[in-house]
């Protein structure tokens, strides 16, 4: 076993990681030894081809395939140097000041949240698409919104020089999208930030973390690791975990730490989402422009979001209900889909969680509340109005039976799309807003951290990434990750307790 010394070790390197990394400059430029541990790899430009069967594996965990427990949703995120951030779509809300206010985290200031959201949103070049740049998939959803009812608002993006190549979610191939590995991780290595990529932490101890550096397997993508392959023990005067949702929960669970809250793991939430389609008479230019420029936001009176998207043919032909020639006579259709991701506005409940099995791997433990079924199927509908005002000649919708509404079925949308339909483990459902399971809040007893990230009880010990969310942002979480791991990188800075 190898040793080594830090000053602060950040575990994960996606938008909160890289957040803290490019905070610590500072400390790196004054001499102090600062070291983010990365899993996954890192990739040069030129890996990033576009192509769905070469990228999803290099760029996604578990290949974009991780599926909960009950086996009825499949999880996305990025394991890469930019963690999620390399594969996200770069939407960039500020975090919503009514679902802040409601977490109720005693000390947690909006006012300080949403100007450093700000910050970040300025630093990552957010603004809005010019309407030259938007594409038809996006002027019919707005269109059909218009007609339906509804007031389509248009997403800030994080784009620079983007090209159109609607290939965000394979990672950006013209390097336009501003993710923590194009902005935060690089400022961060300019100040003297050590970033080792491939290297998982596996344990915890105090103030120190076991850590195994994976070699590059032959043929595969991204750039060997920059220490040797190996096991190594870093000692650190401060830890600083930003592995997800997902991972630092699951780095907690297998460290057993004395004194952490019981709470680790709980409150895991994902507004859990459907890729819907609808088939055109002509083609849908979804494959050019931005992909995502539009959402509806029906959050508060119907415990859903509709975001504009375009997914790739692997992707698609797995969320479309239906077998054979029907799914195949669909697929056929794909130059002539447009499409539509709805989101149920979830809330963290007693048993959605994230444990670890007996190997210390993570397991998501969730299952659909009547409210979620709910908000999905008044989404659904919502949808199929939105798509035939726009001009579909057919809606598929998985929670009808067949799933395959045609233009004449409209007025009978509310009957056709029911909840009676949702037949779980049957039905596609998907998510890529994974947070909770490290929630702040007041004390052990109801909470992991306080509202600067500060693990109750053990204070060399931070959390700084969308664990730290005691319930669902219920809207696209980025920036507002960033906003909390900023905060928690400048109380960081502030303590003295842990050096
Ligand atoms: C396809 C997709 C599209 C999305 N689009 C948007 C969008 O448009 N707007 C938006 O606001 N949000 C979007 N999101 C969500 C957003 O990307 C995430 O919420 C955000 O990146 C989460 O930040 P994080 O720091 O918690 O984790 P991540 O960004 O996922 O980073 C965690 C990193 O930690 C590493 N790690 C985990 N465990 C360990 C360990 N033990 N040792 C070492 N490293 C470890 C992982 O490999 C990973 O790289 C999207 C997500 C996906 C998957």
């Amino acid at each position: 076993m190898i040793e080594r010394q830090y000053d602060v070790v950040i575990v994960g390197s996606g938008a909160g990681g890289g957040t803290v990394a490019e905070e610590l400059g500072g400390l790196a430029r004054d001499g102090k030894k600062v070291l983010v541990l990365e899993k996954g790899p890192r990739f040069a430009d030129s890996e990033f081809d576009g192509r769905e069967l070469s990228m999803a594996p290099s760029l996604y965990a578990e290949e974009g395939g991780f599926l909960t427990a009950e086996g009825t949703m499949t999880l996305a995120f990025g394991s890469a140097y930019g963690g999620s951030t390399v594969v996200y779509t770069g939407t960039s809300m500020q975090p919503p000041e009514r679902v802040i206010r409601g977490w109720g985290v005693p000390g947690l200031d909006f006012s300080d949240l949403e100007s450093r959201a700000r910050k970040y949103a300025e630093e990552n070049g957010v603004h809005l698409l010019p309407p030259d740049l938007l594409n038809e998939n996006n002027r019919l959803f707005v269109e059909g919104c218009e007609k339906a009812g509804y007031k389509a608002e248009q997403f800030p993006i994080n784009v620079r020089g983007c090209k159109g190549s609607s290939l965000c979610n394979l990672g950006c191939p013209n390097a336009a999208k501003q993710g923590t590995h194009r902005v935060q991780l690089p400022a961060a290595e300019r100040a003297g930030v050590e970033v080792v990529t491939r290297a998982e932490a596996l344990r915890i101890e105090e103030r120190a973390i076991l850590v195994r550096v994976q070699e590059k397997k032959p043929g595969s993508k991204g750039l060997p690791s920059e220490w040797a392959p190996g096991e190594y023990r870093i000692k650190a005067g401060a830890i600083v975990l930003a592995g997800s949702a997902i991972g630092t929960p699951a780095l907690l669970l297998r460290s057993n730490l004395p004194g952490l809250s019981k709470r680790v793991g709980e409150g895991f939430t994902c507004h859990p989402a459907h890729i819907l389609a609808a088939e055109h008479a002509r083609p849908i230019t979804n494959d050019v422009g931005h992909p995502k420029s539009f959402f509806l936001d029906r959050s508060v009176e119907e415990g859903f979001l509709l975001e504009t998207c375009m997914y790739f043919p692997f992707t698609t032909a797995k969320n479309l209900a239906g077998f054979g020639a029907p799914h195949s006579k669909l697929m056929h259709a794909f130059p002539r889909l447009q499409m539509i991701l709805v989101l149920a506005c979830d809330k963290a409940v007693p048993g959605n969680r994230v444990a670890v099995d007996r190997t210390g791997k993570p397991v998501v433990h969730y299952r659909f509340t009547p409210e979620v079924v709910a908000s999905l199927i008044r989404a659904t509908r919502a949808s199929a109005r939105i798509f035939f005002a726009a001009g579909a000649q057919r809606v598929h919708a998985p929670s009808a039976d067949p799933p395959l509404l045609e233009r004449d079925e409209a007025p009978a949308i509310d009957e056709r799309i029911h909840g009676r339909h949702f037949k779980e483990g049957k039905i596609s459902v998907s998510a890529a807003h994974l947070m909770g399971g490290c929630g702040m809040g007041s004390g052990p007893s109801d909470s992991v951290t306080d509202s600067y990230g500060r693990v109750h009880g053990i204070p060399w010990l931070r959390v700084a990434d969308a664990s730290l969310f005691p319930d669902s942002l219920e809207i696209n979480p980025y920036l507002t990750i960033m906003a909390l791991a900023g905060r928690a990188a400048g109380k960081l800075l502030e303590d003295k307790a842990w050096q």
